[in-house]
């Protein structure tokens, strides 16, 4: 057989390369944030080695340089996502900042006293809590749609959840705790039948789907850059340029003003500078530019059929093991992640016994705790999956499953930070 297209792709992470001591680490925990290859850390380097400098301060060189590369990567964003204007791209900080950037800004504006706003049941606390502040703040109400046992969000229950008041859909794309992927594009269609915006959660999604905001028909999508190879602080909103154009800047400060005079009203710059106030990270969207460029060399083909393989394999291995649980539906549309529940342990107990094994998985809500709650669980045992990780990982966690006993969670586990 030919060797598999993602063979060659570990060896471009540093972070992987065996230490000569015990096992290599199997880091399974790629939906909390993935390792980064070197053309990412070259990248960084090279700017911070050759570039660095603040962007706006067009009077010398190196600024200018600093300021193209930044618009560079809006560039590169913009036609991974496949927006249709570059100035749709807002830099965030990642995905959570992006979300409280839409509550603060365009919800706050749009939602009133007997709103309400619609989220499905199973978002990350980050496309929930952002929303559901915003309802208490504003009167309004949130209310749910429920995932029918943890999978895919039907169109139809979403319709029979809108109201004359729903002001905003909020939806992810792909479940941080089950890899369920909803289909947001006809989610959105039901959304728009009534006139209402829809935001998108695509924090599991970009490193493993093609994301097409235009197909989707989003009007608003986020993501983070560190989950998709690229860096820590980079994200993105993108926002359709008829919303985004009229958004009050989230935050005010350097770079959101075209001049400020004491007793004058402030006017702000356009988007998306608006919505940038203070020093951007550019050397993250540097980093994330090349992370994307990157990405998209291997093969979106070619990234999903590793993801459908490795899905697929760890179901029906871990399905074999005792007592082990595959949560949900991983493989009906596999998006590299596979939840489990080992019957009478703790997902901590199951998390700590990994741990000892070379292995590192997420455990617990996964910042979720309300889905978990609906899906009757204490927490699961999360395996997640990126580009370079292999069957011979799942082999490993199958086998240390067999060994696994109560009682085993003997540390300080930082439990309530990561709820
Ligand atoms: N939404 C989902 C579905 C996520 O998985 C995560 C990260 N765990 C977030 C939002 C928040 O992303 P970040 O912490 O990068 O802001």
């Amino acid at each position: 057989t030919a060797a598999h297209p993602l063979s060659a792709v570990r060896a471009e992470f540093p972070f992987l390369a065996p230490s000569g001591y015990g096992p290599p680490l199997a880091y399974l925990d790629n939906a909390a944030t993935t390792q980064k290859p070197r053309p990412v850390l070259d990248a960084v380097v090279d700017f911070y080695t050759t570039a660095n400098s603040n962007i706006g301060r067009g009077f010398y060189e190196l600024s200018r340089r600093a300021t193209g590369r930044y618009e560079e990567a809006r560039e590169v964003v913009r036609r991974f996502v496949n927006a249709a204007h570059a100035d749709e791209i807002v830099f965030t900080r990642g995905t959570t900042d992006a979300v409280n950037l839409l509550a603060d800004t365009f919800a706050e504006r749009i939602v009133g006293p007997g709103d309400d706003i619609v989220v499905t049941g199973m978002e990350h606390n980050s496309n929930l809590l952002p929303w559901r502040r915003l309802c208490e703040r504003r009167g309004a109400r949130l209310r749910i749609v429920p995932s029918p046992a943890g999978g895919p969000v039907r169109p139809d229950d979403l319709a029979a959840v809108l109201g004359h008041r729903t002001r905003l859909v909020a939806v992810s794309h792909v479940s941080n705790v089950l890899g369920t992927v909803n289909p947001v594009r006809e989610l959105a269609a039901v959304a728009h039948d009534r006139g209402v915006p829809v935001v998108v959660d695509g924090a599991q999604a970009v490193a493993h789907l093609p994301v097409d905001v235009r197909e989707i028909g989003a009007d608003f999508y986020c993501f983070s850059g560190h989950k998709v190879y690229a860096p820590m602080g980079s994200g993105v909103l993108y926002g359709r340029r008829e919303l985004l154009a009229d958004l009050p800047p989230y935050q005010v400060g350097g770079g959101t003003v075209k001049g400020v005079s004491h007793d004058a009203p402030v006017s702000y710059v356009p988007v998306p500078a608006r919505l940038e106030a203070g020093t951007p990270d550019i050397g993250a969207a540097v980093g994330l530019a090349t992370a994307l460029t990157w990405l998209d060399g291997l093969g979106r083909d070619a990234v999903r059929a590793h993801d459908a393989d490795l899905v697929r394999y760890a179901v029906e291995v871990l399905r074999g093991v005792d007592r082990v649980r595959v949560v949900g539906d991983p493989a009906a549309d596999p998006a590299g992640i596979v939840s489990i529940a080992v019957d009478g342990l703790h997902p901590y107990d199951v998390g700590g016994h990994l741990d000892r094994h070379g292995i590192a998985v997420r455990s617990g809500v996964h910042c979720a705790s309300a889905f978990l709650d609906d899906l009757g669980l204490l927490g699961t045992v999360r395996l997640s999956f990126a580009v370079y990780s292999t069957r011979d990982e799942v082999d490993r966690v199958a086998e240390a499953l067999r060994t696994v006993r109560a009682g085993e969670w003997t540390t300080d586990y930082p439990d309530t930070r990561f709820r």
